[in-house]
């Protein structure tokens, strides 16, 4: 089945607010094995707006519209479908009082233009509100119409539990529909270009893929529709053995799991333990590993290392060291991870140190370098990355990276390969 999103607000077409609806429903419905034909967005602008819904009544099985459902003058969504369908407004009686209520409670009047909140298309149906947020939706000529309210919270409540459920029960098709997340790291673009033309078997068998940057990760959801699980599971599986054997090591994880939880994983099977030491991710690293329950039992702990004298008393680094290859190095960064791992007693030491800018940049080591150390019982190794992006997208690149490092360790995988 297939439909559009039509976003609605001054805010989305001025550059304030980014369109998050669209992209969350978006997701949502072809997770779903839903197909979105088109997305469009509109100012509080109702002639525009009732012609855009119009055209969706045309061409759409349904249509999601977020936005214009607040209480003030420029939200004019019920107008909107009013005048686009010919349905006079009356007040929807539950709404009302539920919006009444809600004012109550928190002791506050009714006012008008919460009230106006309750004005709704005739022959609307509420769709349940949390708080004072309510959404209705409509059946015309057999196309739904959902009208959701522009907060992405609330938005994202009733797209869950009623939207798409509602959508879902309503699609004539196959039955069964399962589906799987691949968490990749480090493909480029065109690698994953080329990973699409792998898949167009699998594709042509009725597996539906969706791609989604996830920084600094890629995502691929595999979606599979059809009339019994054996059949649903083959393709699903088929499809992930494909993806993973033209992506080999950089797919790292499946559904929920993290990097974190994957390294986690693997520390715990082999009997190991990771102590780090950070300098520019300034304590990021350490912060994810613990992201993960149970960390306590694989992590002791870590060093921030921000200066060179930290480096020196807290790790050993050498003076020798930072005055002849700089604290951004890979003779640096094997110090570290030596200096942690032996300090803590750990397994592992695991060491970055970078420059994450927007300062601090040189010719030889322009902004976005940075080197990652790991030490082991039997070798200390280090490697340079050269990174893009503002400081955050460095700091987050790196701690991906120096977990990825963790893992490619763990399990024998070769490093993905740096500057
Ligand atoms: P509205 O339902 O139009 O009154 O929207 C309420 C608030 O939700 C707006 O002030 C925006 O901050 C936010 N909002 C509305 N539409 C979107 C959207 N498509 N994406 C993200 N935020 C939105
Ligand atoms: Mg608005």
């Amino acid at each position: 089945m297939h439909g559009e999103i039509i976003t609605i607000g001054n805010e989305l077409v001025n550059g304030r607010t980014l369109d998050l609806n669209a992209w969350y429903a978006a997701g949502r419905l072809a997770a779903c094995g839903l197909t979105v034909t088109r997305i469009t967005t509109v100012g509080d602008h109702p002639e525009r707006a009732v012609s855009l819904l119009r055209e969706a009544l045309a061409h759409s099985r349904f249509v999601i519209v977020t936005g214009g459902l607040g209480s003030t003058e420029d939200d004019v969504t019920s107008e909107i479908v009013a005048e686009a369908l010919g349905r006079p407004l009356c007040r929807d009686e539950e709404m009302f009082e539920l919006i009444r209520g809600y004012v109550t409670r928190r002791g506050r009047e009714m006012t008008p233009s919460l009230e106006k909140m309750a004005w709704v298309p005739e022959g609307s149906r509420m769709i349940n509100p949390r708080g004072s947020a309510c959404g209705f939706s409509m059946v015309e000529n057999e196309v739904l119409l959902y009208f959701l309210p522009g907060v992405p919270d609330q938005m994202r409540y009733l797209m869950d539990r009623f939207v798409l459920p509602e959508i879902l029960e309503r699609e004539e098709t196959l039955p069964v529909m399962r589906q799987r997340v691949l968490k990749l790291y480090g493909p480029s673009e065109p690698e994953l270009a080329e990973l699409l033309k792998g898949l167009s078997a699998c594709e042509a068998e009725g597996a539906m893929l969706g791609f989604y940057p996830h920084f600094p990760e890629n995502h691929i959801t595999i979606s599979v529709r059809g009339k019994d699980e054996p059949s649903v599971m083959g393709l699903l599986g088929r499809t992930e053995r494909e993806i993973r054997r033209i992506m080999g090591s950089c797919v790292f994880a499946s559904g929920n799991d993290s990097m974190e939880d994957v390294v986690g994983r693997g520390l715990k099977e082999k009997g190991l333990t990771l102590a780090t030491a950070e300098s520019c991710t300034g304590g990021r690293i350490g912060d994810r590993i613990t992201d993960a329950a149970g960390s306590s039992s694989y992590f002791p702990g870590g060093v921030v290392a921000y200066s060179n004298e930290v480096k020196k008393a807290f790790l050993g680094v050498s003076e020798k060291t930072l005055q002849t290859h700089g604290a951004v190095s890979d003779a640096t960064a094997r110090e570290m991870a030596r200096g942690v791992k032996e300090r803590f007693g750990a397994g592992i030491g695991l060491s970055v140190t970078g420059i994450a800018g927007p300062g601090g940049g040189s010719r030889q080591k322009p902004v976005g370098t940075v080197h990652i150390g790991l030490a082991s019982d039997d070798v200390t190794l280090s490697g340079k990355y050269r990174f893009w992006g503002g400081r955050g997208q460095v700091k987050a690149q790196t701690a991906m990276m120096a977990l990825d490092w963790v893992r490619r360790m763990l399990y024998g995988y070769p490093f993905l390969p740096g500057v």
